[in-house]
């Protein structure tokens, strides 16, 4: 009698044991499904961040593409920017507002420096660069040998600051 009562006992000791086994195999399961959809999330809430990381570093010293870029805020766009056309001339914004704005101030936002000669150039025939690598600000030149110029500059004098 008492033996089988001991057996029970034991029946039921190895039940338990199953079941924390079965509930810790359950437990990490779960936990590496949880991380892979956390990540996939991170993945997709941020991938235009990352990109965008991405372009602020590889576009240093190459010719930016008008349609990354807002015209009126001088910034690369995390996003695509739209075309728009004013008095015959192309413009990117990233807004409405923005393209409002360089309307009614036409000539304080349209009409830039050239970042190595200081030439008044109109936005929308400027070539543009990056004004330092890992930052989204834009630069405008008049043209190509300007633009050259402007990267080669700034490449000797980061030269002299390591050499100092
Ligand atoms: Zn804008």
């Amino acid at each position: 009698m008492k033996k089988k009562r001991l057996s029970k006992q034991q029946l039921i000791d190895k039940q338990k044991l199953d079941d924390k086994k079965f509930n810790r195999t359950m437990l990490i399961s779960f936990s590496i499904l949880f991380l892979c959809l956390l990540s996939i999330l991170i993945f997709y809430t941020y991938r235009c961040d990352t990109r965008l990381t991405w372009r602020k570093m590889d576009w240093y010293g190459k010719v930016v593409p008008k349609n990354w870029i807002c015209m009126d805020g001088d910034i690369l766009q995390i996003h695509e920017s739209t075309k728009a056309v004013f008095e015959d001339k192309i413009y990117y914004f990233c807004s409405q507002e923005c393209f409002n704005h360089l309307v009614k101030h036409f000539r304080e936002v349209a009409i830039t420096p050239d970042a190595y000669s200081g030439d008044s150039i109109n936005k929308s025939v400027a070539i543009i660069g990056l004004k330092e690598r890992g930052k989204p600000e834009l630069v405008y030149f008049k043209n190509e040998r300007n633009f050259k110029n402007y990267y080669e500059t700034k490449a000797e004098k980061q030269k002299q600051v390591s050499n100092k």
